[in-house]
């Protein structure tokens, strides 16, 4: 056998580094501000609600292909409570495992061989994954530090002929860029002009620091050419639980569920009742959520400076990007392959994500404050001892 066993278009992709590096953390015993996810669980009454399905039988088997009833309402409910947006529930609605199987889903229904894929740079690892899968062509628009902006009349300069999708993912991982409403509205306005489609990852809608998340789906035009992705794991704090959806137009969602009823069917029957009882949460749990990640943030921001590191403070998500090259660092690979041993501290090289200019971040660190303030700040005192 002369060929390699992993096929072409999957060459190099290896092991996602958010793996890796929890691996790594796992061993070395460090403090994992690596791979996103929280250190307290979310809402105990909805941890609760998950055990209750299991025992009283619901979801123990396998649930309808677009996810159970109360789910979708659920998710619909919400669309219309935070943005005013009114969609089905039975044709405009589907629940998947995780955002990532909605990406991935979504993807592999819209993409043919050959066509281009636009999606900001650094990509969020599975984004390369599914388009090779797909057999499309990524296209960067790269965003560069310190402010991670798109520059959006290259974005209309790289539309060609072939180019099929927008991929974007806004608050965006991992430079915590969060688009702004006259963005958001000019990117529709170049979708609508240019007939593309737009997938929108939006796992970190309620994540956002005094700045607000607009749905691209909010602007007028954009219905019908717009799949729009979240997910329960990063709005209530249960990622384990891999709950996510979609929302878009019933021709669209055929689409997307056509792919997902074959990559998992459906999944985690007696999750989706408990994400269906967290949707009845009050307002303030996603404002103190979002208030809570704030102080986390800025305690990052200010620590990490005082310890000589560059800060590119994000507007959202749960991740905070610093620049190695004033500690004298060269490689964020090198620096957080060794990391642990040097620290006792995991951190993502955001290196891995610019995929087709590494330059661009040659030196950036991805660091998770979705961690409990203690450990916050043991991590910090730990990397301080790196300038010692
Ligand atoms: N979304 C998480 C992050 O960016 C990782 C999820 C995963 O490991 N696939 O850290």
């Amino acid at each position: 056998m002369n060929r390699p066993l992993l096929n072409r278009r999957l060459d190099g992709l290896g092991n996602t580094i958010f793996g890796v590096m929890s691996a790594r953390a796992v061993a070395t015993n460090s403090i994992n501000l690596g791979q996103g996810f929280p250190d307290v669980d979310g809402p105990p009454l909805v941890a609760k609600a998950a055990a209750d399905a299991v025992l009283a039988g619901q979801g123990n088997q396998y649930p309808p292909a677009t996810g159970v009833p109360e789910l979708r309402q659920a998710v619909a409910g919400h669309q219309r409570r935070c943005y005013g947006l009114d969609y089905d529930p039975d044709a405009e609605v589907l629940i998947t495992a995780g955002a990532t199987e909605a990406i991935a889903a979504a993807v592999l229904a819209l993409v043919e061989p050959g066509d281009e894929v636009i999606a900001f740079e650094p990509y969020y690892d599975s984004y390369v994954a599914n388009i090779a899968m797909a057999g499309g062509t990524r296209v960067p628009l790269t965003l560069k530090a310190p402010d991670f902006r798109p520059d959006l009349a290259r974005l209309e300069s790289l539309i060609t002929g072939k180019t099929r999708l927008l991929l974007l993912n806004s608050p965006h991982n991992p430079t915590g860029m969060v688009l702004t409403r006259a963005e958001t509205e000019q990117i529709a306005r170049i979708a609508i002009d240019h007939d593309l489609l737009v997938i929108t990852d939006e796992a970190y809608e309620h994540l956002t620091f005094d700045v607000e998340h607009v749905p691209l789906a909010t602007v007028d035009g954009m219905r019908g050419r717009l799949v729009s992705i979240g997910s329960a794991g990063k709005t209530f704090s249960f990622t384990g639980w891999k709950v996510g959806w979609a929302t878009a137009t019933p021709d669209l969602i055929s689409a997307v569920r056509t792919t997902k009823q074959f990559l998992t069917y459906v999944s985690g029957g007696p999750f989706q009742y408990a994400v269906a009882r967290a949707f009845d949460l009050p307002d303030s749990y996603y404002t103190d959520m979002a208030a809570d990640l704030k102080a986390k943030r800025d305690l990052m921001a200010a620590g990490l400076r005082e310890i000589g590191f560059g800060v590119y403070q994000p507007d959202g998500t749960y991740f905070i990007t610093a620049d190695i090259a004033p500690l004298g660092e060269r490689d964020a690979m090198e620096f957080c392959r060794t990391l642990p041993d040097r620290a006792g501290v995991v951190a993502i090289p955001s290196s891995v994500f610019y995929d087709d200019h590494p330059d661009e971040g040659a030196t950036l660190v991805r660091f998770a404050f979705c961690k409990r303030p203690e450990v916050l700040k043991e991590a910090l005192g730990r990397l301080s001892a790196l300038v010692r």
